[in-house]
């Protein structure tokens, strides 16, 4: 696979609305896109830097996959996102290289994006997100 940059940074928080404060009042960033992606059972908040998106999640169900996440884990880095050119071949290509693959299709994400994860315990401890924006 071919990663051009690292696209966003997710983080998991428990309250949006502080997290968004944060975010522009004291980092002096922009919060740019507010959108709810129902599959995943999150708010999510999004901020640029540089070439770089900050993404914000917030829960919308203690069972959904970021619920779970802040009550073992509590709030903080959830998962890193890289842009990559051809995510279904991504995607087979960190198969066939042994990776558990939590997503072998891609699905949609937040932005349109399509998206993928690979599983944290094939991946030195990062749920890493492979992304690809085919609306551009
Ligand atoms: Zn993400």
């Amino acid at each position: 696979m071919k990663p051009t940059h690292i696209e966003h940074i997710g983080i998991a928080v428990k309250d949006l609305k502080q997290a968004i404060s944060y975010y522009e009042n004291v980092l002096g960033l922009k919060c740019y896109a507010v959108e709810e992606v129902k599959d995943q059972k999150v708010k999510t908040a999004f901020f640029k830097v540089g070439q770089t998106k900050i993404e914000l999640l917030e829960s919308t169900d203690p069972e959904g996959p970021i619920g779970k996440f802040i009550e073992k884990k509590g709030e903080g880095m959830h998962h890193i996102a890289f842009a990559v050119e051809n995510i279904e071949q991504s995607l087979k290509d960190a198969e066939n290289n042994g990776i558990r693959v939590i997503d072998k299709i891609p699905r949609k994400g937040a932005e349109g994006l399509e998206i993928g994860f690979l599983h944290p315990k094939s991946t030195f401890g990062v749920l890493t997100e492979l992304c690809e924006n085919k609306n551009k």
